[in-house]
């Protein structure tokens, strides 16, 4: 299989410093809408879809969910209707992620938290299946076994691109990290960086999400104390140092996901942490139209990002 995006060495003063070599794999690049790791996760999920005879696709996340933008762009290209239930209020329908996602086409419904927080509960999602019965329903992040498959060929091409130890992925779903476990087979040293807080729990739901043969693998691990505050939290320090990494690197890193897994690379880096002579691979995962919404939100400084 062709590796659908590169493999790009970068180069930074820690890193030589600490005779680490360092590779990024630019999911960001796969594609200028639909890039990084939610690409991945909707290639299967959307054969799936259109295999069954399902006529849209329908799924959940919060107002400025890269997951969302992905998928009522995917479903516009490729004849899938799609909605989309979103924690909020209406007004989000005016914010630069939902506003285009309709312009596409989606439809979105909001709902409070407490509603939000039914999205799993199986009697829920019987009716909403019930109500709904030409949409194949996708969980937030689009986590689910389908995903697993389309994530897996991403170690499929690095196996191709790169020799390397150690790999390192934002988390939030845990759907993107599951995926790369179950490819990987035991092969290399995986780190998943938590990005938001108290994310302990997420540890059993990425062994429930795994195949049975890779619910023993060992070789990877959940970082959960590199959350900066949780979920797009970050203070203007976090800010300036993912900032000037990308300045450093030439690579645009947002702060919520990647940009979090480049603090913790620095942070593990300094503490010693990797042995001298180690290659790593980091994971673009995108998710690049999110600066936008940190943008009209004021969340970052606006003369840096845009
Ligand atoms: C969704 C997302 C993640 C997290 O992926 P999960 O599969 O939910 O763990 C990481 N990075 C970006 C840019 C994302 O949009």
């Amino acid at each position: 299989m062709k590796p659908i995006s590169p493999v790009q060495q970068i180069n930074h003063p820690i890193f030589t410093k600490h005779d680490l070599t360092v590779f990024v794999k630019r999911d960001d690049l796969i594609h200028p809408v639909i890039s990084g790791n939610k690409w991945r996760k909707l290639k299967y999920n959307l054969f799936h879809a259109k295999s069954q005879g399902y006529q849209g696709v329908l799924s959940f996340g919060g107002a400025y969910s890269n997951h969302l933008h992905a998928l009522a762009y995917a479903g516009y290209q490729q004849g899938l209707m799609t909605k989309a239930i979103v924690r909020g209020e209406p007004h989000y329908l005016a914010n630069s992620t939902l506003s285009q996602a309709s312009k596409w086409g989606m439809q979105c419904q909001f709902v409070d938290r407490k509603s939000y927080r039914l999205r799993e509960d199986k009697d829920y999602l019987f009716t909403l299946q019930k109500n709904n019965p030409d949409y194949y329903i996708v969980p937030e992040g689009g986590s689910n076994p389908h995903a697993l498959t389309g994530v897996g060929e991403l170690i499929n091409e690095l196996a191709q691109q790169v020799s390397y130890e150690s790999l390192l992925v934002p988390v939030g779903s845990g759907g993107t990290i599951a995926g790369l476990i179950a490819a990987d087979n035991n092969q290399h040293q995986l780190l998943g960086i938590a990005v938001l807080k108290q994310a302990d729990y997420l540890i059993n739901h990425i062994k429930n999400l795994l195949p049975a043969e890779a619910k023993a693998y060992n070789n990877w691990q959940l970082l959960t104390q590199f959350h900066r505050g949780g979920y797009a939290k970050f203070s203007r320090e976090d800010e300036q140092n993912i900032y000037q990494f990308n300045q450093a690197t030439g690579i645009t890193f947002e702060p919520v996901y990647s940009g979090k897994m480049i603090l913790a690379l620095l942070d593990l880096i300094a503490q010693g942490y990797f042995k001298a002579g180690s290659r790593i691979v980091l994971v673009h995962t995108g998710g690049l139209q999110g600066i936008k919404g940190l943008l009209e939100q004021n969340r970052l400084t606006a003369n840096l990002w845009r």
